[in-house]
């Protein structure tokens, strides 16, 4: 399976040499030249098997430069008990009335990102390998809170790899922060951004275009990546729970095989439902992606006017991971609406650079919205969310599946569609236990956080996830602070530090 960019067929390189690189040389980003399609029968072949077979087979059709064998040893190196909580990585369970939630946050880090970024590091070691590289790479991303910890923790140690993660100084949560500041290993760092998360995005995209940089960092014999889902070895792993899941739902009886199901997703940069609407385009037998976003709509508006406009103002949330105004990875979606025209695709950037939004129209606005349904659930919406799924359902979530729950009983009230669902649960609750609790309890807690992750755990009658009960302990490593146009020299000095 050959790779090209979304603004350019001038080129095309491997599944290795795309994840390695990140991000396409002008600027676009990396999609498979074709959808792997999987049939009934490939369907039914992965039913009886565990996770990481199941996660092996699937990328084995995208990352076809790996043998099947290494992409098992990675998978399993990924997903087993010591790295996630919970022996079926990523289980399914009902919520009542058709809907399911696919727990995505038993990994190290108690967010989604781990199950595409305890393997990335791994994938990226073998292409390193394979290519016979003689440089290192340096990753660099920018994080609107829980991509950055899942990277640290993903990289930490692994060798001829440097990481450096860029957060919006007050745009995570404490733990969030927590847990950055306080990673260990010889080759991390984390630095805050005075600005929001669009701020260190942006920084991030302006190094990786800055060619003395470049020059810089080739020098000191390393080589820029990026760790954030615009790298397709972020989105490939992403594209498995879903297809997982399906099969799961299958084998408890709650769905029969070929029955269509929705998919509830809380989106920020379009990463995680974009890997689901490729699940669809392989053949898996989903209906409506449901985007669902919190105060800063951007995306509910696009896909209900056509419309992409960023100029508005950030909102901070209690779902600070969805605190985006710039959703990255829409672009590889906007390349299948123009029917992978490329020209097309880079219009729609150059406007939205230019004036700060661009606008889909005619088929491309149809097909959009055949695929996708889009709401928003504000504050009040997802604090009552988590009150009332914990009186009736039993169930505590964290303030970003929150979202996505309030916006699919939008979408039935809507449209009445009550096929069975699936909502993705992106966070664990104790990643955010102030804000959970006192949605619970409705009323503002005053309490550090770390004070109420044993309250949480009374509350919700589920442990504490380990690596979140040792944060109080652990001693602060990453102090450096920097305004947006400081982030290159971060880089340097963090370059020469050996
Ligand atoms: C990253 C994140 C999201 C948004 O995911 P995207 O792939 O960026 O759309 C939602 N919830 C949580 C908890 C996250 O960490």
């Amino acid at each position: 399976m050959q790779y090209r960019s979304t603004r350019s067929s001038s080129q095309t390189v491997g599944a290795q040499e795309a994840i390695l690189q990140g991000i396409s040389p002008e600027g676009g980003l990396y999609v498979p030249e074709a959808l792997p399609a999987l049939s009934a029968e490939d369907l039914n072949a992965l039913t009886g098997l565990n996770y990481p077979e199941r996660a092996a087979q699937i990328l084995s059709l995208f990352l076809s430069d790996y043998t099947l064998a290494e992409l098992k040893e990675c998978t399993t190196q990924a997903y087993n008990g010591h790295t996630f909580a919970v022996k079926h990585i990523a289980p399914v369970m009902p919520l009542g009335g058709g809907l399911h939630i696919l727990e995505l946050f038993h990994g190290p880090t108690a967010a989604f990102k781990d199950m595409a970024l305890q393997l990335l590091p791994r994938l990226m070691a073998k292409a390193l390998r394979a290519k016979g590289a003689s440089h290192k790479v340096l990753i660099l991303t920018a994080t609107s809170g829980d991509t950055g910890k899942a990277a640290l923790e993903g990289f930490k140690d692994v060798p001829d790899t440097k990481i450096l993660v860029f957060y919006p100084q007050d745009g995570v949560s404490v733990m969030q922060r927590l847990q950055m500041v306080t990673q260990e290993g010889d080759n991390v760092s984390a630095a805050a951004v005075m600005g929001n998360f669009d701020d260190a995005q942006t920084g991030v995209k302006a190094i990786f275009g800055d060619p003395a940089l470049q020059a810089t960092l080739n020098r000191q014999g390393y080589r820029f990546s990026s760790a954030n889902s615009i790298n397709w070895g972020r989105l490939a792993p992403q594209i498995v729970y879903y297809i997982s899941a399906y099969l799961d739902l299958v084998s408890q009886g709650s769905i029969a095989f070929g029955d269509e199901i929705n998919v509830v997703v809380p989106t920020g940069n379009f990463g995680n439902i974009l890997a689901a609407y490729y699940a669809k385009g392989m053949g898996l037998p989903l209906h409506k992606l449901i985007c669902a976003s919190n105060d800063n709509h951007v995306l509910t508006d696009f896909i209900r006017t056509g419309v992409y406009d960023r100029r508005r103002f950030f909102i901070p949330t209690i779902s600070p991971s969805m605190d985006i105004l710039i959703s990255s990875n829409l672009e590889r979606l906007l390349f299948e609406l123009a029917d992978r025209e490329d020209v097309q695709v880079c219009g729609w950037m150059q406007d939205l650079a230019d004036t700060g939004r661009y606008a889909v129209s005619g088929d491309a606005l149809k097909t959009l919205r055949t695929h996708f349904w889009g709401g928003y659930a504000t504050e009040g919406m997802t604090r009552e969310a988590i009150r009332t799924a914990y009186q009736d359902r039993c169930y505590t979530l964290d303030p970003h599946t929150a979202v996505g729950l309030c916006v699919y009983e939008q979408y039935q009230k809507e449209t009445g569609d009550h096929r069975p669902a699936l909502l993705a649960a992106t966070a664990s609750p104790f990643k955010f236990p102030k804000d959970v609790l006192s949605a619970l309890q409705g009323r503002e807690l005053e309490a550090e956080e770390t004070e109420l992750l044993s309250a949480l755990s009374k509350a919700s009658g589920l442990p504490v996830p380990g690596p979140l009960g040792g944060l109080k302990e652990k001693p602060v490593r990453h102090r450096s602070v920097c305004t947006k146009e400081e982030m290159g020299q971060v880089v340097l000095s963090f370059l020469q530090e050996g």
